[in-house]
């Protein structure tokens, strides 16, 4: 899976890739990030890659030719074909783990970032596939938001995770949150490990964790409960713990 990452700020990528799962990822050859500086785009010597508003209004926009000439720069340097790309912009639907699924069955994505005010219009309605947002707040700039999404896309990229099933049982998977879990000592300030997880009996242990899923989903996303399938018992448990 490979990551092409149009930004201002490259720097601000190297704490999250060269550390941790990431990291190794990269080393295994499994996802490659490319990190792409617009302004060696500017096209100018004073490296001005913003200018003021149409119209007025307070601060500065990302003017199109920088963006544009990036953009191109990636999809003749790396053969790209209409490649996916991704504008992180607080105006684009919420990212989730669906999303994140959907952009993990293709093989080259690029990321867009924006700064200040944002990107002059005419380059994204060019060059944009997809318009994503992280949340319904506003952020300084579109580099958390693609570390983000690089981050959620590679633990879905087989061989990412030691575990390959561990990406499956984690929460939104059929629209529940995980159950609880507890590692060692058995007894942490007087609160055992519920007992079934010591029990070795592994279809008890799926029964509970299950019923925790849902009571846990209940608890504190209820709206996922609406698209999860869920047996009338379960329903009727979920329907306990929904606080109103
Ligand atoms: N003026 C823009 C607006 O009101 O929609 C906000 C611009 S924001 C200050 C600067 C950049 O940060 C955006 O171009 C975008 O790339 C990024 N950004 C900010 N919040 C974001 C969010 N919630 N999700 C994704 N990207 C975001």
């Amino acid at each position: 899976m490979n990551f092409y990452v149009m930004t201002l700020f490259p720097e601000q990528f190297d704490a999250v890739l060269s550390s941790s799962i990431l990291k190794r990822a990269i080393e295994k050859g499994l996802i490659k990030v490319e990190l792409i500086d617009i302004r060696d785009f500017s096209g100018n010597k004073h490296n001005k890659v913003d200018d003021y508003t149409y119209g007025g209004g307070a601060g500065m926009l990302m003017a199109a030719p920088p963006v544009y000439n990036c953009y191109l720069y990636i999809i003749e340097k790396y053969g790209l074909k209409n490649p996916r790309t991704v504008y992180l912009t607080p105006q684009g639907s919420v990212f989730d783990q669906k999303k994140a699924k959907d952009l993990a069955l293709g093989q080259d994505i690029i990321l867009l970032c924006g700064h200040y005010e944002g990107i002059d219009e005419r380059v994204l309605t060019r060059i944009v596939t997809d318009y994503i947002s992280i949340g319904d707040f506003v952020l300084t700039g579109g580099e958390l938001p693609a570390m983000t999404v690089i981050d959620a896309v590679s633990r879905l990229v087989p061989g990412v995770l030691s575990n390959e099933t561990s990406a499956d049982t984690e929460s939104f998977n059929g629209n529940l949150l995980e159950y609880p879990q507890y590692t060692r000592p058995e007894e942490f300030m007087g609160e055992k490990v519920p007992e079934v997880l010591l029990s070795g009996h592994h279809a008890n242990i799926e029964k509970w964790r299950r019923e925790q899923s849902v009571i846990r989903t209940a608890q504190r996303r209820p709206d996922l409960l609406e698209k999860a399938e869920l047996t009338e018992k379960e329903l009727e448990l979920a329907g306990k713990y929904i606080s109103r």
